[in-house]
C-alpha cells in the first residue's frame, strides 16, 4: 500500500473571486478560530487502517490557508503529528495568495515545517486581476515571491489561468514570460472554466464579457506547452509542469490511486482500495457537527472493480509521461482494456489523441487538450 497524504481544507478568503465555485467564504476571525478547534478535533478522532497511518504529504488547500496565523497552523500540524506518523522529508504544501502573508509570517510557516508554497498568481496583468475580483496586483505577486525566497522556500509553484475574459494570445504570452522569468520550480496552468452560479457566469450572461473562445484557449494551451518545454520544464501532467524532481507529490497521489485523507469542510478522502467519502460542505454546519460530537461525513461511496478500473485509466492518463501500463492494469483490476475498449482505442489512435506503445497507453498533446472526450469513453 502506498503511503497516504493528508489534505486540510481552509475555507476562508479575503474576498470571493468572480470565477470561484470552491467551498470558501470571506474570512471571519472568530469563525476561523472555531474552525481550527474543529479541525484539530476531527484529526484527533480519525480512525483509519493501521498500515496507512504513515503519511508523506500534507496539503493545506482552500480557500486561502495563508490567512491562518502561524499559531493556528502550528496547532493543526501538532494534531496531525499526534495522530499520524509523518515520514522524514515529507512534502508539506500551503496554498498562498499574493499579499496575504508578511515576511515574518512566511518565516514562521517555514519554521513550523511548511516546505512548499503553491502560489495563486493567476495572471500578471492588473486589469485581468481586477476583472477576476482578485484582491492583489501583479506587483504583490512579485513581492511575495521574493519574500518566499527570502524565508527559505525553494519549492514554489505558481498557478496561472489562461482564457480569461478578453485575454488575447499576446497577453497570455506576456503572462508566461513574467512567470518564467521568476523561475519557479513548478507551474500549474489551467484553462478558465465558467461555472454556473458564479458572478463571472452572470457577467458573461449580461454581456459584460464574451464567452471564452475554445479555439483561442487551444492556442494558449499549445503556447504554454511549447514555452515551458523550451524553458526546461517537464509536462508531467495535463496541467502541471515542473523542473526535474519537483513534481507535486501530494497531487500525484490523486492520479495514482494512493490513499489520502481530507479534513475540514468539503474535503474528500480515499482509502486506496475503493472507499471514498466526503465532508459537509458548509463551514458553519461543519463546525456545529464537530462541536456536537457528530461525524462530518455526508457521503460515502464504495467503488466496485469496474469503477476502480475506469478511474485508474482516466486518472492515470492525466500523467502524460507515465500513462497507463495495460498489463499492470489487467493484473491489478482484472480488466482487459484492449478487449473491452478496442473500438475506442482504434478511434482515438486514428484521431491522434492517444498512442499505445507496447503495453503503455498515453495521451498525445492533442489528446491532452481533448482529454475529457477521451476519458468519457472509459467511464
Ligand atoms: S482566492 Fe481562490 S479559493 Fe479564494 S475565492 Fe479566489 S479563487 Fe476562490
Amino acid at each position: 500500500m502506498d503511503r497516504a497524504g493528508i489534505y486540510i481544507h481552509i475555507p476562508f478568503c479575503r474576498a470571493r473571486c468572480s470565477y470561484c465555485d470552491f467551498a470558501t467564504g470571506t474570512y471571519e476571525g472568530a469563525l476561523a478560530e472555531q474552525y481550527v478547534f474543529a479541525l484539530v478535533r476531527e484529526v484527533g478522532v480519525f480512525v483509519g487502517p493501521t498500515e496507512t497511518l504513515e503519511v508523506d504529504t500534507i496539503f493545506f488547500g482552500g480557500g486561502t490557508p495563508s490567512l491562518l496565523s502561524p499559531a493556528q497552523l502550528g496547532r493543526i500540524l501538532e494534531a496531525i503529528r499526534r495522530r499520524f506518523r509523518i515520514t522524514r522529508g515529507a512534502e508539506v504544501t500551503m496554498e498562498m495568495n499574493p499579499g496575504t502573508v508578511t515576511p515574518e509570517g512566511l518565516r514562521e510557516f517555514r519554521r513550523l515545517g511548511v516546505n512548499r508554497a503553491s502560489f495563486g498568481a493567476q495572471t500578471f496583468d492588473d486589469r485581468e486581476l481586477a476583472r477576476l475580483g482578485r484582491t492583489h496586483t501583479a506587483g504583490d505577486a512579485r513581492c511575495t515571491f521574493v519574500d518566499l525566497h527570502d524565508a527559505g522556500f525553494s519549492n514554489v509553484s505558481f498557478d496561472l489561468i489562461a482564457g480569461l475574459p478578453e485575454q488575447t494570445l499576446a497577453a497570455w504570452s506576456h503572462n508566461l514570460d513574467e512567470a518564467l522569468a521568476l523561475r519557479p520550480v513548478h507551474l500549474s496552468l489551467y484553462l478558465l472554466e465558467v461555472h454556473t452560479g458564479t458572478p463571472l457566469a452572470d457577467q458573461i450572461k449580461r454581456g459584460m464579457w464574451r464567452e471564452p473562445d475554445a479555439d483561442l484557449a487551444a492556442e494558449m494551451y499549445s503556447l504554454m506547452v511549447e514555452r515551458t518545454r523550451h524553458a526546461g520544464y517537464r509536462q508531467y501532467e495535463i496541467s502541471n509542469f515542473c523542473r526535474p524532481g519537483y513534481e507535486a507529490r501530494h497531487n500525484t497521489k490523486y492520479w495514482t490511486g494512493a490513499p489520502y485523507y481530507g479534513f475540514g469542510c468539503s474535503s474528500h478522502s480515499f482509502d486506496g482500495t475503493g472507499a471514498r467519502w466526503s465532508n459537509e460542505r458548509d463551514t458553519k454546519r461543519y463546525v456545529e457537527m464537530i462541536e456536537a460530537g457528530e461525524s462530518p461525513i455526508v457521503e460515502r461511496v464504495e467503488l466496485d472493480a469496474r469503477a476502480m478500473s475506469a478511474e485508474a485509466i482516466f486518472l492515470g492518463l492525466r500523467l502524460l509521461e507515465r500513462g497507463v501500463n495495460l498489463a499492470e492494469h489487467r493484473a491489478r483490476f482484472g480488466a482487459d482494456v484492449r478487449q473491452e475498449h478496442g473500438d475506442d482505442l482504434e478511434r482515438f489512435t486514428d484521431a491522434g489523441l492517444i498512442e499505445l506503445r507496447g503495453d503503455v497507453l498515453r495521451l498525445t498533446q492533442s489528446g491532452a487538450l481533448l482529454s475529457n472526450e477521451v476519458f468519457a469513453a472509459f467511464v
